[in-house]
């Protein structure tokens, strides 16, 4: 693999951790009984893998470690590296934005693993057109504090988090719909918010929730950043998650692929193993070229992010593409390859094949981020 000796020892260190915290039964156990593994998250806030700095002053996290940690995840704890996804775009907020009270009482805990946050944007209405569809209403009251009135939908790990980053409509929609947009801190505990976990298919060992805010009040101190400019300041986030959630789709990718491959060489067929035939062999050697095609593209956006280039969005947007398209191809590949196997939930490809799912539409889906790369790379015009 071609990287730094730093990237290769965190590459080391996130696969000791998880050989040592939580084997591949383990991650199956906390799948079928849809757990978070506690355990396994504090080994890695332990092992400070919630602060991976580019500097040294401390200010902007590290995308090629980030990047490096979520792969390792990914092919793996696949459900912790997507919780990992949310809490490093929460720290990057909290650091960017934070006041210094919030800093001190939510950054600093959670940086060292004390509770997790939840990062809740999407409604029911819509999460790819979120700003115009936002119903979610903040409104101020006589004494300073917010009201808080609306539903987020899909939020993952609300149910067992301590606070929840939340964007709601402070002013009505203007010329921009992106305007007037606030972003909150919100303590799981507050008065007036419900969470209930959604069933879904997918991403077991985190949990996927809807979140119903009947009049939350929080204070003044709770808005993050400036008022108003709340969805503008996520979008300067979001190329970091969107390069998090390829490194995740990446593992994911290698995980299934490095199974296909086992399976292929052990699995007997005509006197022979099934890796002997040519129809396999060409699937898995795609498979091959589409995984280190996708690392690539990831290694690169993450290096022009931490450069500060501009060619880190369009490269960002390739490598998501890139990683999620690897890791549909590979999963499905490998339920082919495993035959009846492959639905049994005694192996991972199944849980592969479910979880490749999520990064195929989030944070952003592949057709918002192809159409990014229209208009951004190409200068092709607006196509919405
Ligand atoms: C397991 C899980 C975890 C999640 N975690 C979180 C979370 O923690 N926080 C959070 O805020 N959200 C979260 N989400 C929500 C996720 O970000 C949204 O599902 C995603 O943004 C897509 O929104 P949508 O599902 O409303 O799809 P829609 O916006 O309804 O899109 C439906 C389809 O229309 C297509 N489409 C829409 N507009 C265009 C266009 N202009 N051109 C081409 N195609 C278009 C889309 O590509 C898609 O195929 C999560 C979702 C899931 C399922």
């Amino acid at each position: 693999m071609d990287e730094s000796q730093d990237a290769a020892e965190l590459r080391r260190l996130v696969r000791q951790i998880v050989g040592d915290t939580a084997d591949p039964a383990r991650v199956r156990e906390f799948d079928d009984a849809e757990k978070f593994d506690e355990d396994l998250y504090a080994a890695l806030a332990h092992a400070g893998l919630l602060q991976l700095e580019a500097d040294a002053d401390g200010t902007h996290a590290s995308a090629v470690s980030e990047a490096v940690v979520l792969e390792e995840l990914g092919a793996t704890a696949t459900s912790l590296a997507v919780s990992l996804v949310v809490q490093y775009m929460g720290l990057s907020l909290l650091c960017s934005h934070g006041t210094a009270q919030q800093r001190e009482d939510v950054l600093e805990p959670l940086l060292a693993g004390a509770g997790r946050v939840a990062f809740a944007l999407t409604e029911p209405d819509g999460g790819t057109d979120v700003a115009r569809q936002m119903r979610t209403r903040a409104t101020r009251q006589d004494d300073g504090s917010w009201s808080l009135t609306g539903t987020k939908t899909w939020i993952t790990g609300a149910s067992d988090c301590r606070w929840l980053i939340v964007l709601a409509r402070t002013e009505d929609a203007g010329a921009s719909a992106i305007d007037g947009i606030t972003m909150f801190l919100v303590p799981r505990d507050a008065a007036g918010l419900d969470v209930s976990i959604l069933d879904t298919v997918a991403i077991h060992s985190v949990s996927t929730c809807e979140v119903v805010l009947d009049a939350v009040v929080v204070g003044p101190g709770a808005v993050i950043g400036e008022e108003g400019r709340g969805f503008r300041q996520v979008i300067g986030t979001l190329n970091g998650e969107r390069l998090n959630a390829a490194a995740v789709a990446l593992g994911i990718a290698r995980g299934a692929h490095t199974e296909a491959v086992r399976y292929a060489g052990d699995r007997q067929a005509f006197g022979r193993s099934i890796g002997a035939f040519q129809a396999l062999q060409h699937r898995l050697a795609d498979g091959a070229v589409a995984i280190e095609a996708a690392r690539g593209l990831i290694q690169r956006a993450a290096a022009a992010t931490e450069r500060g280039d501009q060619s880190a969005s369009v490269l960002t947007a390739m490598a998501k593409v890139a990683a999620s398209s690897a890791a549909t191809q590979a999963t499905d590949d490998g339920m082919r390859l495993l035959g009846g196997f492959g639905l049994s939930r005694e192996g991972d490809m199944q849980r592969f094949f479910r979880d490749a799912r999520l990064y195929t539409f989030a944070p952003l889906t592949d057709e918002m981020i192809r159409n990014f790369i229209g208009e951004h790379h190409l200068g092709l015009p607006r196509s919405y």
